[in-house]
């Protein structure tokens, strides 16, 4: 035995029973969502994108995180603590979509009829912590996939006919004050694009999320404010922060 561990031996825990992934509420269906894998897309807003059209494009990189990340806050609004070993926590407010449907090697328009759901989320940061893995090179997982960094408010049902959202503003307010904002229109990548991409590399499946990208304007947060993402006509997000 090591010298450093315990020198009497520990019961061991029991194997775990089944656990349940964690369910978001969807208005205008009659359950909630059972998110299976968190998916987001890295920077995906650019100014004069649209002018830019398809010259130049860097295909978009994805990152993900624990379904456990997912931290779910009720339509009133939710606390949110701080994470441990970061001296500069960012929001990245976005657009999520949420899928009833997958599949691989997806058209565009095929991956669009997977998403059942769409919502206000927040991609919380480490950003020191992601600073340096890029310098390093290493893995964004500590930055990125940390408990709760996943924030999403109630979403709302696809309807039939209408579509999940290609446009409409995104704004993100810290205590009260706007700090982000953009419109869905301006990504680089849109969400049928982005999910036919995603179907490339690996299959979608009913119960996955996707963070669409972020606007400009992300900065660091601090106990005691408070954040609120909207996008027109979906259910805001409301978070107080807690040391
Ligand atoms: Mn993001």
């Amino acid at each position: 035995m090591h010298p450093d561990d315990p020198t009497e031996v520990p019961v061991p825990a029991a194997v775990p029973p089944v656990h349940s992934p964690p369910m978001v509420p969807v208005l205008g269906a009659d359950r909630p969502f059972p998110v299976r894998r968190v998916l987001c897309i890295g920077r995906n807003y650019a100014a004069h994108a649209r002018e830019m059209g398809d010259d130049g494009r860097e295909p978009p990189f994805f990152f993900a995180k624990s379904a456990d990340a997912v931290a779910v806050m009720p339509a009133q609004g939710g606390t949110w603590a701080m994470p441990p070993r970061s001296a500069d926590v960012h929001h990245e407010v976005e657009h999520v979509v949420a899928l009833g449907a997958g599949g691989s090697d997806l058209s565009p328009a095929d991956a669009l009829a997977c998403v059942c759901a769409e919502g206000v989320g927040l991609d919380m940061t480490r950003r020191d912590v992601q600073a340096g893995a890029k310098a390093s090179g290493r893995p964004w997982t500590t930055a990125k996939d940390f408990d709760g960094s996943a924030i999403l408010g109630p979403l709302a049902a696809i309807h039939p006919g209408v579509g999940v959202r290609a446009s409409g503003p995104i704004t993100l307010s810290r205590d009260g004050v706007e700090v982000q904002s953009g419109d869905l229109s301006q990504r680089i990548w849109s969400v049928p694009e982005l999910l036919a991409e995603v179907s490339t590399w690996m299959a979608l499946r009913p119960g996955d999320l996707l963070f669409t990208g972020t606007p400009a304007g992300v900065g660091p947060v601090a106990p005691g404010q408070t954040l609120t993402g909207r996008i027109a006509g979906l259910p805001p997000l409301h978070v107080t922060l807690t040391a």
